[in-house]
């Protein structure tokens, strides 16, 4: 009982804090999908003292998932009579001529999973039927994208793939440490990678926390950040230690290094960073369905209308489009960001945008 007291005290304290803060100006950009949205419903917005901006940043995966790539999905599922299996996120998600929800419209097989091993099951029931799941995620998800994989060979499947699209999170903190003063940075990323990463940023000069996603760890972890910011000096904290360890899991680390390596990688609205993407390793080619069907490569086109790329790069707000709420809303969404759970104009759209 007296350790809740002092743990609302200590978020009090941290409420206030943020809520009078009136040292210099701080732009914070929270990279990670997951968070714009528990900031919005949380309410922690509406704490922030004017000095304080939140900038939403590229963390959506589904937001960042090229118009190319939903194309060959497309084409596994209308061409090539592959079973495609997808998180529900990605059924809405534009492509260059239609979306997956669309193309099952088509006659295409595309069914909703809720993890890869979903999918491998599939294919181990219907041995004769190609199923091709779509890997597209962070650090967070490859893991089990490549056990996926790993249950395949032990089932001795030869008709399980995958469609990568994986991405890694190092790379987007390069691509946007200037637009902001600080990283709220996932949490559930780094229970994956450990905090070698935030403290190569460190070294670079960048600074950061590792937050949790209650509205006690986000609230506490942007107030520890906001306070050391002013001293002025590059840091790290991390705010979320009863997850997050110094080498993280070396267990998820070892299962995606048996499976995949490092690749150049197109981020919607960014373009190529390289080295920021996962895909399968050559030995494990019979379980890429881009080389099992020889699929272009190639980047799609978007919506000219839609300002996604501005919106993943901090540089302007999802309301600053003027498809926003009109011609653009989760019902009828334009762009990947309106269309993901963790895009920041679906956010800001279904909780209302303040600062
Ligand atoms: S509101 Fe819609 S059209 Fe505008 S940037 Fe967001 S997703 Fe794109």
């Amino acid at each position: 009982m007296k350790q809740n007291h002092q743990i609302s005290e200590a978020l009090r304290r941290a409420i206030g804090y943020l809520k009078n803060y009136d040292g210099p100006e701080v732009r914070i950009m929270e990279v990670c999908g997951t968070h714009t949205h528990e900031i919005f419903k949380q309410g922690v917005r509406q704490i922030l003292s004017p000095e304080i901006t939140l900038i939403s940043g590229p963390g959506c995966p589904v937001c960042v998932t090229p118009a190319g790539y939903i194309d060959r999905a497309v084409a596994l599922a209308l061409d090539h009579g592959v079973t495609v299996c997808t998180f529900g996120d990605l059924m809405r998600v534009p492509g260059t001529e239609m979306s997956l929800s669309e193309a099952r419209g088509r006659g295409g097989d595309v069914r909703v999973v809720y993890a890869p091993g979903d999918a491998e099951k599939l294919a181990a029931e219907h041995p004769d039927q190609p199923f091709a799941f779509l890997s597209v995620g962070f650090e967070t998800t490859t893991p089990s994208s490549c056990l996926a994989v790993d249950h395949a060979i032990r089932d001795g499947l030869d008709n399980f793939m995958l469609l990568t699209a994986n991405k890694t999170m190092p790379a987007a903190y390069e691509a946007m440490k200037d637009s902001t003063d600080l990283f709220l940075y996932p949490g559930h990323v780094h229970a994956i990678t450990g905090l070698s990463d935030i403290k190569k940023m460190q070294a670079e000069g960048v600074s950061g926390v590792v937050a949790g996603f209650t509205a006690g760890e986000l609230i506490t972890a942007l107030a520890l950040a906001v306070k050391k910011y002013g001293e002025g000096e590059p840091f790290y904290i991390n705010a979320y230690p009863r997850v997050v360890t110094e080498d993280g899991s070396p267990e998820a680390q070892k299962l995606v290094s048996q499976y995949m390596e490092p690749c150049d990688a197109w981020w919607r609205g960014i373009g190529m960073l390289p080295g920021s993407g996962m895909h399968l390793k050559k030995a494990y080619a019979q379980f890429d369905a881009a080389v099992r069907y020889a699929l272009p490569e190639g980047v799609g086109k978007d919506n000219p209308g839609c300002h996604c790329g501005d919106v993943l790069q901090g540089r302007c707000r999802p309301e600053d489009c003027p498809l926003f709420g009109t011609v653009c809303t989760p019902v009828h969404p334009t762009g990947a960001c309106m269309v993901s759970s963790e895009g920041a104009c679906s956010a800001f759209y279904l909780y209302g945008g303040k600062k």
